[in-house]
């Protein structure tokens, strides 16, 4: 063994002749970027100039991104702004059948309110609220029939399950005390008032209108049976319609469906239950 290291190592000078040359190479050239890497290292290692590179370096970041920021968030806000109606177009015209949908969802006894449901409300001066995107057209169907001398005041709007229940336990109350028993009392209020959840009012899409100034509301149901359907509105429990909607006729009720459906229902003479086909 200890022969042949001796012979092993004087072969391996030998062979690291050559090698050694190629070694000696590398490592200059390992030292030469050595000494480059390190210059450049040693440039902004300093502290003054570190911190100037990097204050230089970071403001300018910060800086241009900061000062770029603004117009960057406010190009992106007048961007989106005028992106948004394209980018919301696409979304707007993928939810459009959805949209559809909330207007013609239909709630009656034998349709409860979706479960889960949620409603953005618009509140109104006189502190109704109604369903937010109903709004506009509800606007301007009252300040045209104020245009045309009929003053329409919303007597009810929107409801929660728990007003609901307020209303169905005032009627109860109101029976009782005119000696019904308990039980004739509850059916009397069930006839006349939808049991929570099966309220039309929980939508925040029906509207209970009354004359503003006038005990006689008739004139202004008469123009809102005329012209609600412009604004996408209907009258919503026909005196003819009793046997389908199951609901006596209720000429203040107006229940909004969009434009589309309340022409072709106004047209055609329908109730909203014969329009869903249920
Ligand atoms: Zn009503």
């Amino acid at each position: 063994m200890e022969h042949n290291r001796p012979p092993q190592r004087r072969g391996k000078q030998q062979q690291q002749d050559p090698l050694k040359v190629l070694l000696i190479v590398l490592l200059l050239a390992c030292f030469i970027l050595l000494g480059v890497y390190l210059l450049r290292d040693n440039t902004p290692a300093p502290a003054d100039t570190g911190a100037t590179t990097a204050a230089q370096t970071r403001p300018p970041r910060t800086e241009p991104t900061k000062t770029s920021a603004p117009p960057n968030t406010e190009a992106h806000k007048t961007e989106p702004a005028t992106a948004a109606p394209t980018t919301a177009a696409p979304t707007t015209t993928e939810t459009t059948p959805a949209d559809e949908s909330w207007k013609l969802v239909l709630v009656n006894a034998d349709h409860p309110l979706p479960e889960g449901f949620t409603v953005g409300l618009k509140e109104l001066r006189n502190g109704h609220h109604v369903d937010e995107r109903i709004y506009p057209e509800l606007q301007q169907m009252f300040d045209d029939a104020r245009a045309a001398g009929i003053y329409p005041l919303i007597n009810e709007s929107f409801r929660t399950a728990e007003r609901q229940q307020e209303i169905m336990d005032s009627y109860i109350a109101r029976y009782e005390a005119q000696d019904m028993s308990h039980e004739e009392a509850v059916k009397k209020a069930r006839s006349l008032v939808a049991l929570p959840g099966t309220s039309e009012h929980q939508l925040g899409l029906a509207l209970d209108i009354i004359a503003e100034y006038d005990a006689d509301s008739t004139a202004t149901w008469q123009w809102l049976k005329e012209n609600s359907w412009r604004y996408g509105f209907i009258l919503r429990y026909p005196a003819d319609k009793v046997d389908v909607t199951g609901i006596d006729y209720e000429p203040w009720h107006f229940r909004y469906v969009g434009k589309a459906a309340a022409e072709e229902i106004t047209e055609r003479g329908l109730c909203l239950e014969e329009y869903l086909n249920k």
